[in-house]
């Protein structure tokens, strides 16, 4: 198989580092926009009118100023107009849109499954910071990731092929062995999202019962349909576990900061499940690998 360097030069004609150069800038653009998709969504506004705005002073942001990461810093992170300071959460989402897609083009290759995995980021970057502010996961982003999961699953094996999706392979979808790859495909969708729904809902009951709060909600469920449709059960599983523990971390290391003791606090969870899920994406086969070979010698 070729290298994705390759395939790259391959195609395009023009050196790897360009391919990289032009993903990080393109993720910033789109990160930019994210951060209106982050401030409207989550209030009910549209995402493509009015043009963006100082939240403080109403101002509209010229073009010039509108630059990602640049112009914050050449700003020194205030308003043109009003000198407010600007959060320093817009620089970071577009840095990090830019450098989770430049991840996923070093980790995916120059393949179909390319935008799948840009897209895939993009929309979790905007989950984890809108549930970070709001603690909610707004239907308008989690039903859409379901419906082109299914789609993403239905089409591939249609087109381009079935590799993409490595849950395939292992059993019990290898009981289908021999059935169109399309229908396997969308059976290893359907098992992932029931495995991710049902285990976040599940977890969710578990803890009502056990501490009489809601800790989980809906949102959370929701997500992680659309995630275990794409990813399948295997990465859903890898990303749970990452999702507990970072969560767990995040949490003790949160109690222990905190004067009062707030031990009913609601969690933001998604945050937690974002990360796994884009952990498992672009590192999951790796990690199973690699958790195979030294565990489970033969
Ligand atoms: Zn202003």
């Amino acid at each position: 198989m070729l290298s994705f360097q390759t395939t790259f030069e391959l195609y395009t004609g023009l050196p790897v580092w360009i391919g990289y150069v032009f993903t990080f800038l393109f993720g910033s653009v789109v990160g930019s926009f994210l951060n209106v998709v982050i401030h409207r969504v989550p209030r009910e506004e549209s995402i493509v009118f009015p043009n963006s705005a100082c939240p403080k002073c109403g101002e509209a942001i010229k073009g010039y100023d509108n630059i990602p990461i640049f112009s914050w810093l050449i700003l020194g992170g205030k308003c043109r107009n009003c000198k407010e300071p600007i959060s320093p959460r817009y620089p970071a989402v577009e840095l990090l849109t830019a450098l989770l897609w430049v991840l996923c083009f070093w980790q995916i290759g120059f393949n179909a499954y390319l935008p799948v995995a840009i897209a895939f980021v993009t929309v979790m970057v905007s989950l984890v910071f809108i549930d970070a502010e709001h603690m909610i996961l707004p239907n308008v982003i989690t039903y859409p990731l379901l419906i082109c999961a299914i789609l993403v699953r239905l089409i591939f094996p249609l087109t381009v092929g079935a590799l993409y999706f490595k849950d395939i392979l292992s059993y019990p979808l290898t009981l289908l062995a021999g059935q169109p790859a399309w229908l396997v495909s969308l059976a290893g969708a359907g098992l992932g999202a029931l495995f991710g729904g049902g285990s976040l809902w599940l977890i969710g009951e578990l803890w009502k019962r056990l501490r009489g709060v809601d800790a989980m909600g809906l949102g959370d469920v929701k997500l992680m349909f659309g995630v275990g449709a794409l990813l399948g059960f295997q990465l859903t599983f890898l990303t749970i576990f990452i999702g507990a523990f970072t969560g767990a971390v995040a949490g003790v290391l949160y109690i222990a900061t905190q004067k009062e003791k707030d031990l009913q606090a609601q969690i933001p969870f998604g945050i937690f499940l974002g990360i796994g899920s884009v952990i498992s994406l672009l590192f999951g086969d790796a990690l199973i690998t690699w958790y195979i070979e030294t565990f489970m010698p033969r």
